[in-house]
């Protein structure tokens, strides 16, 4: 008997299997739709050029290497909260905000947890059924139990806004409740406006705690747009959690960056809550890296590099959307009948393709083309060079059932 011989194998993660399997498969026609990055058109996780721009200033500079302070760089954190709100919002000043750099989207849900795990005796958290397959375990991990709200309704391919209000409201008042603010990961479903204003209304009468994840900021329809429920939440009146992600919207996925903010109801409220929030990062961290901060700091409080980052931001927008309507368009000259219009009315770079878990092991068995069994497909995946040959497969699974 060793210490670690009781240690048995943990469950395998599910997307790690699907790229090992793609790897190793030597046909030249594989396609990996099971990714959960943005690939440009060369099939690329692309360097943006205000990224670039940003760096080589930074190492012209050379300057020392410093622990920045628990809450992270004070330029990011105000710059974060900017974006989130809008330049115009009367937060900003308000001194009721609470940001603190975090290790990516993934580091301010667990901040956003373990600060809510201390501060509450009811630890309930429920999530969209479907929803990014780490909330659940991420909120477990931290202590809480972990519910789900109905949120796809695959038969229109969008929300079941009835079954979402319905299951919310039944929740034990007072549960945190996580929402996806925009480009739902995995189905690519979004709630509309007016969609919001019903939930904000169910969450704010049985006095819930909303907690918002923005990883796809830029991605749906703009920064503004996309960041809606954000700001109709905060004119409620409700406190806030909010974990946000440049991941993807600067494409520096490995680089860690990310922010929790909260929102407080007094500049007292935001002071004692920072004080306890450093703790929880001190005795975690200590403190978050640099370079991923000074990056998109200088970025978002440079005019020039912000409008770069702007067009940047929208081509990997606009290239998605056209992978969407050929992928449509495709579909339906290889001979599928069924009505899958709604891939371009999904949003973000994920779709719920209503492929089956059978349709979707032909596809990897007969064609090379390896997605999740869930039937999420990535859709920025996808590229003029490879779409023929998944439209043609994925019509090819469709026509035979
Ligand atoms: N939240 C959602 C909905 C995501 O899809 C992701 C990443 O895939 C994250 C959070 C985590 O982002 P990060 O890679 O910045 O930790």
């Amino acid at each position: 008997m060793t210490l670690f011989s009781p240690v048995e194998m943990a469950p395998r993660d599910p997307i790690l299997g699907l790229n090992e399997a793609f790897n190793a498969d030597n046909r030249s026609e594989k396609v990996n739709l099971g990714v959960g990055v943005y690939y440009d058109e060369n099939g690329k996780v692309p360097l943006l050029r205000a990224v670039c721009a940003a760096e080589e200033a930074r190492v012209a500079e050379q300057g020392p290497r410093p622990y920045l302070p628990m809450e992270g760089l004070a330029s990011y954190d105000a710059a974060v909260q900017t974006l989130l709100f809008g330049a115009e919002s009367s937060l900003l000043e308000s001194g009721r905000l609470v940001t603190a750099q975090s290790i990516g989207g993934t580091g301010a849900l667990k901040l956003g947890a373990d600060f809510l795990y201390r501060l509450l005796n009811k630890r309930l958290v429920a999530i969209s059924d479907p929803s990014w397959e780490n909330h659940r375990s991420l909120f477990e991990a931290a202590g809480f139990e972990v519910v789900t709200y109905p949120y796809y309704d695959p038969q229109t391919h969008g929300v079941n806004l009835e079954g979402m209000l319905e299951g919310i409201e039944k929740l034990p008042e007072g549960s945190v409740v996580l929402l996806h603010a925009c480009c739902h990961n995995p189905t690519g479903a979004d709630l509309s406006l007016a969609d919001w204003t019903r939930v904000i209304d169910v969450i704010q009468r049985r006095n819930h705690v909303p907690f918002i994840d923005i990883a796809y900021q830029g991605f749906g329809d703009n920064l503004q747009d996309d960041a809606v429920a954000l700001r109709l939440f905060a004119e409620s009146g409700l406190p806030l959690f909010i974990s946000s992600s440049f991941s993807k919207s600067f494409s520096l996925y490995g680089e860690r960056v990310g922010a929790l903010t909260l929102v407080t109801e007094s500049h007292d409220e935001m002071l004692s809550t920072m004080s306890q929030l450093k703790r929880v990062i001190r005795t975690n961290y200590s403190n978050p890296p640099t370079h991923g901060a000074k990056v998109v700091s200088a970025v978002l409080n440079n005019v020039e590099l912000y409008a770069k980052w702007e067009e940047e931001l929208a081509e990997m927008r606009d290239r998605i959307r056209i992978m969407r309507s050929s992928l449509v368009e495709k579909l339906a000259a290889a001979g599928v009948t069924k009505d899958m219009s709604f891939i371009e009315r999904q949003r973000g770079m994920f779709s719920y393709s209503g492929l089956t878990k059978a349709q979707v092991a032909r596809l990897a068995d007969e064609f090379a083309i390896y997605a999740v069994g869930s039937g999420r497909i990535c859709v920025a995946a996808l590229n003029t060079g490879n779409i023929d040959h998944v439209a043609n497969s994925m019509a090819a699974v469709l026509k035979d059932d």
